[in-house]
């Protein structure tokens, strides 16, 4: 499979600490109660050290720079850096900026690079975002998930609705005018008309950015284990559609554009970042549990932090596990398509014949007439999308490929 060629690549930093777990949450991250917790301090060096090895991590790989086939390049360009997690405004400022310095030695960092840091509200103090500003942050992503009560406790988040607004005040006043903020919907007990007004609380602050996520149940979460046993209760295909539904209606009326499956944008302000994995560009990933994509492979840090302390400054190479394409021509188009159909204005059939090394229309031709047929996507000579209704059920969709 191709990358984008033209593309400079994307930095993905994953901070695996948060203030405490959540319920719901299989991120790999470790929240204060963890007794992982107090490797924090370890962490950041070996965070470093693997940074600073940079080339012999992703030589690991066999190619660095943007695009399959290109010539490894000793300082990757990259335009996007994302430091995520985990919590990473937990860090403190001389981690971030030691982080930074280490990314901007390694990699030749656009000065127009957007650069976001993940924020929650409990970890927004001042001095930390100061120092993130100072070390070059300028965009943030804000995890409120909701601005009611009742379902911040009902997530088990470490912060009510009013924290969440200050949170937001607290980063305007710093001079972020680059604001993402998270909602969650699909929540046990919620209904559509709770989802509305929540979502005109977040509409109030009028972010540049919003990414909205149904509550998914992971196995191996206290959420799924509760659902098993009928602690809670998930309100149900129907009523979640309507829920989503409202985010397109009310979103589009407030003029943001739905630019993918998740997220909304005013015009011009889409995360440059998550657009690289969908437009398959490079992205450097660093930290374990992380996921890239360089020179068109694709690759994952290994889920384990002690083995992340003692590879990092030993073996770094060994951190990197390249995953094997899949074997099967039709689970590998699949996944092409599962990944270029998140983007809601659609993609051209050109762009998927270069991902793919084939015609891919011509592949799918049946199942394109079925779903156009059943109103779940358009496709003409050019180009192909989910429809509105393809939107609704996207999951089911993207399984008619494989
Ligand atoms: S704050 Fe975010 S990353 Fe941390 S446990 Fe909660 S959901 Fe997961």
């Amino acid at each position: 499979m191709e990358s984008s060629a033209a593309e400079p690549a994307g930095i993905y930093v994953h901070w695996p600490f948060c203030a405490r777990k959540c319920p719901y949450c299989d991120f790999f991250t470790f929240g204060r109660e963890h007794p992982d917790f107090a490797k924090s301090s370890g962490f950041a060096n070996a965070l470093l050290a693997e940074i600073q090895n940079t080339s012999v991590v992703f030589g690991a790989i066999g190619a660095s720079g943007c695009g399959q086939g290109a010539r490894p390049k000793a300082v990757p360009e990259a335009d996007t850096l994302y430091l995520g997690g985990g919590t990473p405004s937990l860090m403190e400022p001389d981690q971030i900026a030691a982080v930074m310095q280490s990314l901007g030695e390694a990699f030749a960092l656009s000065p127009e690079a957007e650069i976001t840091m993940e924020v929650n509200p409990t970890a927004a103090d001042i001095e930390r975002l100061q120092g993130a500003i100072t070390a070059g942050v300028n965009r943030v992503s804000l995890g409120c998930q909701s601005f009611d009560d009742r379902f911040l406790t009902l997530l088990g988040r470490d912060h009510d609705a009013a924290m969440g607004r200050r949170a937001v005040e607290k980063v305007r006043a710093l001079g972020f005018e680059n604001v993402s903020l998270d909602i969650m919907f699909g929540l046990p007990g919620q209904t559509p008309a709770d989802f509305e007004r929540d979502l005109s609380t977040l509409l109030e602050f009028e972010p540049e950015h919003i990414s909205a996520y149904g509550l998914t149940l992971h196995s191996g979460t206290p959420f799924k284990r509760w659902e098993a046993d009928g602690r809670i209760l998930m309100p149900g295909d129907e009523p979640t559609a309507r829920m989503y539904e409202t985010l397109m209606d009310r979103l589009g009326e407030a003029g943001y554009a739905h630019y993918e499956i998740s997220n909304w944008a005013r015009p011009g302000l889409a995360s440059r970042h998550n657009s690289k994995y969908w437009s398959k560009c490079d992205v450097y990933a660093f930290g374990p549990s992380a996921h890239g994509v360089v020179g068109g492979r694709r690759y994952s840090k290994p889920r384990d932090l002690d083995g992340f302390l003692n590879l990092a400054a030993t073996r770094p190479d060994r951190l990197v596990e390249v995953e094997q394409p899949p074997g099967e021509e039709r689970t590998r188009l699949a996944e092409v398509m599962m990944l270029a159909l998140r983007r809601v204005p659609g993609v051209e059939w050109s762009e998927l014949d270069r991902w793919s090394g084939r015609s891919i229309r011509e592949f799918y031709d049946n199942e394109v007439g079925r779903l156009c047929e059943g109103g779940m996507i358009e496709a003409d000579e050019k180009a192909i999308r989910l429809t509105r209704r393809g939107l609704l059920v996207a999951d089911r969709v993207m399984e008619e490929f494989f």
